[in-house]
């Protein structure tokens, strides 16, 4: 095989999903935006439905919808952006729950939709989505009247337990929600770590599904193995790829391997980042390009068929802060190209 295998643990999607969930006595929905953040939510979401997620979170009513038609009817589809301007059909057809981030959304839901579902989501302080207090203020008998499935926000600092603005939030979630009997939601992954006060009815967790920090505990979901394509020996002087930015300094190895930037290998993290044969660490030489990267084989003794990037030992967190990211952004850059297997499930 010619194109590097990323292999999805669909089994250790589950374990975690479980293992958020035993974390407090509130239920567990299950974020797979941006297709399960890259890992495909068609495989990733009937194995957290057949575990028990009766609740799913989407960025768009697309999402949604294409949702729809792998989950069948028997779940709630919610969608951050709520109601936009067009999305009637899409919202009516797939029953989707739009969460209504204005009042131009409760409007609209309204007058296009009548009596069908929906949420609310209320900013309380991280000023992306959701009405602000006073907004909800006026509206908030008129929308509790027609009682909203969910009544949601979201914490901006939520992977820094002792950041001020949890509390902050929190406070102002719960002033907000005074007296509200719909099903409160408000932690993400970092929210339900913090503790039970944070859980409300419902959360949402989405990262630490994928393996990803803050949750420490989490199960590696993800491992990326890239095919040797060519090997050989350079003399000391001797430089590999783009900028001459690797210089031999001893009679080297030099395995390519068929992945690049192209594939979601951020091009910043080759300085600091490997790749492993059988978890023997080899370092990268030189730039990373499209679609190769040169890797000094020299200490492995042999050549390797693959070598591995992304697995137990190096997460997509180490490659985050290699690449000076987030494991978010790792995962949901990997790339087309990949041949992709998925393991478990069942
Ligand atoms: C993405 C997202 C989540 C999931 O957050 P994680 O940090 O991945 O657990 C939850 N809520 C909202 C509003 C989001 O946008």
């Amino acid at each position: 095989m010619s194109t590097a295998l990323l292999t999805i643990d669909l089994d250790a999607i589950r374990a975690n999903w479980r293992a958020l969930d035993a974390l407090g006595t509130s239920q567990t929905a299950a974020v797979v935006k941006a297709d399960a953040y890259g890992l495909d939510a068609g495989r990733v979401a009937p194995v957290l439905a057949a575990a028990g997620a009766r609740s799913f979170f989407v960025a768009v009513a697309e999402e949604g919808a294409a949702l729809r038609k792998v989950l069948g009817p028997d779940v709630a589809i919610n969608v951050f952006s709520g109601h936009m301007a067009g999305d009637a059909e899409l919202i009516g057809g797939a029953g989707l729950v739009p969460m209504l981030n204005s009042v131009d959304q409760m409007i609209r839901h309204a007058e296009a939709l009548p009596g069908h579902p929906f949420g609310v989501q209320l900013d309380s302080g991280m000023n992306r989505l959701g009405m602000e207090p006073s907004e909800w203020a006026a509206v908030r008998d008129v929308a509790l009247d027609q009682s909203p499935t969910l009544v949601m926000s979201h914490l901006a600092c939520a992977d820094e337990p002792d950041h001020p603005m949890n509390l902050q939030q929190l406070q102002a979630f719960r002033e907000m929600t005074e007296g509200v009997t719909a099903p409160l939601c408000l932690a993400n992954t970092g929210g339900i770590l913090m503790g039970p006060e944070y859980h409300f009815d419902l959360t949402r967790p989405g990262i630490g599904l994928y393996g990803g920090r803050p949750f420490e505990g989490a199960r590696a979901v993800v491992t990326l193995d890239i095919p040797v394509i060519q090997c050989r020996d350079l003399t000391p002087g001797e430089t590999v790829g783009y900028a001459n930015s690797f210089t031999a300094t001893r009679p080297t190895r030099i395995a390519t391997i068929g992945a690049g930037y192209a594939d979601g290998i951020i091009r910043a993290m080759g300085p600091r980042s490997h790749v492993l044969a059988d978890g023997v660490p080899c370092p990268i030489a030189g730039r990373i390009s499209m679609d190769l990267i040169g890797v000094d084989i020299t200490d492995l003794g042999h050549d390797p068929e693959h070598l591995q990037l992304l697995g137990p030992t190096q997460t997509v967190d180490d490659l985050a802060d290699n690449a000076g990211t987030i494991g978010y952004e790792i995962l949901t850059s990997l790339g087309a190209r990949y041949a992709r297997r998925y393991v478990g499930g069942a």
